[in-house]
């Protein structure tokens, strides 16, 4: 964290300004694949559509973009073994024209995900199962407690660190079936002051399991601090145009947001939209971006996106190293490309958007 940046001596540190950072605004691009050009605004801006209309299937993906036929064998051996979900709002970002978009490697499976690179890729990377007291609750350190609330997303993001729990097909079990079990943890734990509500992600709950998860942390005296840990700002923010859930929200009094950007070409005026509401019914937006090899991770895109960050006021939190997450070892890079990074960042980024690298 640079938290003395008016002490630092910028004059050594600071590195030479490259070309592209006076020219890093996001590039225009159609926000809509011609498959949904002629859909109705009012369709296109109602979250149960797009939800209803995502891409599920390879079967759908070989109309939309290019593969090899190598890669859709591949990918069809993949399919059973790994769910996948991009709303129609979310795959429209993809530029169709490029394999390597980085919209698409997030989101759109990879022959790769078969691959194991350096051999040490685990189901469950951060070992939350050795730290679960009660199914579904990890309790690690003893002033915060992570609630996987379902195994449920907007879009499956290939990189994930729980994939055993939201893109493996029949995964886990442990998740919302307890969910007073959960609850009745955290309430005879006095030492939990930080409830982090996860999954999968909470805000595609039903929202009276997402009002009980509210109120009941709201009304345990111990608890600070509920932090919600959400894409749906990034892949499917039509959800939170729906005014009574940022009321639901907001309402629990406790609640941050920790979203997720990755991309500056994921921070649209729709994701700024719905990040001003929520900041405006008083919920603190924090974001975590994953470093993802072939998506953010060189020096121009990562301070173009924590410039589209705080030109709508979401805070970087911080940037986190990909966990060595089954089937997706071809998303890490080496630690020095997030220092290099971070470093280059120095003395050209406010210090609000400028923190170091973190591996959990
Ligand atoms: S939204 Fe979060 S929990 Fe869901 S797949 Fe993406 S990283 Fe995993």
């Amino acid at each position: 964290m640079f938290e003395s940046d008016a002490r630092r001596p910028l004059a050594p540190a600071v590195q030479p300004v490259p070309a592209t950072f006076e020219d890093d605004e996001p590039p225009s691009h159609p926000r809509r694949h011609a498959l949904w050009k002629d859909v109705p605004d009012e369709q296109w801006d109602d979250w149960r559509w797009q939800t209803h209309n995502a891409v599920r299937s390879v079967r759908q993906l070989r109309n939309l973009l290019g593969f090899t036929p190598d890669e859709l064998e591949a990918l069809g051996r993949l399919e059973g073994e790994y769910k996948l979900a991009i709303p129609p709002y979310y795959f429209s970002l993809i530029d169709p024209n490029d394999p390597n978009d980085p919209i698409r490697l997030q989101s759109v499976p990879s022959p790769l995900e078969a691959e194991n690179p350096s051999g040490y890729e685990l189901d469950d990377p951060l070992e939350e199962d050795k730290d679960s007291p009660v199914p579904g609750l990890t309790h690690r350190y003893p002033d915060r407690a992570l609630l996987v609330t379902t195994p449920n997303c907007s879009m499956y993001c290939r990189y994930c660190t729980r994939k055993r729990a939201t893109l493996t097909r029949g995964g886990w079990e442990g998740v919302s079936a307890d969910d007073e079990r959960m609850i009745d943890y955290v309430r005879q734990h006095r030492e939990i002051k930080d409830v982090i509500v996860s999954g999968g992600d909470p805000l595609t709950l039903p929202v009276g399991k997402l009002r009980y998860y509210l109120e009941s942390l709201k009304q345990i005296n111990h608890v600070d601090v509920v932090r919600i840990g959400t894409r749906v700002p990034v892949t499917l923010p039509q959800r939170l145009y729906d005014p009574e859930l940022i009321d639901l929200l907001a309402s629990a009094e406790k609640v941050y947001i920790q979203t997720h950007f990755n991309h500056p070409r994921e921070v649209t005026p729709e994701a700024v939209r719905v990040c001003k509401s929520l900041l405006r019914a008083g919920m603190p937006v924090n974001n975590h971006s994953v470093l993802l090899k072939g998506v953010n991770d060189d020096l121009g895109t990562m301070r173009s996106l924590l410039r589209g960050l705080l030109r709508a006021k979401v805070r970087p939190y911080y940037l986190f190293h990909c966990d060595p997450v089954t089937g997706a070892g071809h998303f890490r890079t080496s630690v020095w490309k997030g220092l290099e990074i971070m470093e280059g960042l120095r003395g050209h980024m406010s210090g609000i958007g400028c923190r170091c690298p973190t591996t959990r």
